[in-house]
């Protein structure tokens, strides 16, 4: 069955001191917090530093954005290359702060995804109703439609190395936690739309992450649902504590 990922986002947060400190204690406590893959996705200009805290831990690194282009004149950006270049794997695209603060569409998100995948990164890309969206009974259609502009062109092949991200908006950030009903409709239409596209087969590799509030007091229901293969993090990844404590309800 699906492997569980807790993968964290610190977001802009954390200094150069308090990131190496974060990074260290999250792989000291790693062996004990069961056998899901941990991921943390530190500020970009961390990366090289959280990579050396992490060496010799199971505990890998994420980027929390990346360029869609190879390299060249694109001021401000990071490429594919330098991020395995310091070892990363795993990509955040699509965040909802990228799509409603900085504008990206679903087809910058699927571009930087069809870049990511050739580059060999696993991309954890997001999809996420606002709240206005939910309370007009929008959810399912703005999730389909971001799910299919998101991964446009996606094959077969490369589907199986992607992770989703249900993070609805209102719940980022917020602490309202999407009940387990919620969560559970929306991943299970996430399935369907990968069964839909690829295959049953396909489907039931993939994993959707649930992201928006989570935290060790509510993470033991969330991750039980059939269809919850793993958290996204944001707050609550920034003590190794508490981002441990999550994994650790997903036991
Ligand atoms: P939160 O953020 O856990 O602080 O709600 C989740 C995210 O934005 O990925």
């Amino acid at each position: 069955m699906r492997k569980k990922l807790i993968a964290g986002n610190w977001k802009m947060n954390t200094d150069r001191a308090t990131a190496v400190e974060l990074a260290k204690g999250v792989a000291a406590g790693a062996a004990e917090a069961g056998d899901a893959d941990l991921v943390v996705c530190p500020p970009a200009v961390y990366l090289s530093v959280v990579a050396e805290a992490l060496a010799g831990s199971p505990v890998a690194l994420g980027a929390q954005n990346m360029c869609c282009q190879d390299n060249g004149a694109f001021t401000g950006e990071i490429s594919h290359t330098m991020l395995t270049d310091l070892g990363v794997e795993y990509v955040i695209l699509g965040h909802s702060e990228r799509r409603t603060i900085f504008g990206e569409t679903d087809k910058n998100v699927s571009d930087k995804t069809l870049k990511a995948l050739a580059a060999g990164l696993a991309p954890i890309v997001c999809v996420g109703e606002l709240l206005e969206e939910r309370e007009a009974g929008k959810t399912a259609e703005v999730i389909r439609t971001q799910f299919e502009g998101s991964l446009a062109g996606v094959s077969e092949t490369q589907i199986t190395s992607v992770v989703i991200a249900y993070e609805p908006v209102w719940a980022i950030g917020t602490g309202k936690v999407a009940t387990p009903e919620q969560a559970e409709e929306v991943h299970a239409d996430l399935r369907r739309l990968l069964t839909e596209r690829y295959t049953a087969e396909i489907a039931q590799g993939i994993r959707i992450l649930y992201g928006g509030s989570m935290k060790p007091g509510n993470a033991a229901e969330l991750l039980a649902l059939p269809n919850v293969d793993g958290g996204l993090i944001g707050g609550a990844s920034l003590k190794p504590a508490d981002f441990l404590g999550i994994a650790k309800a997903g036991l």
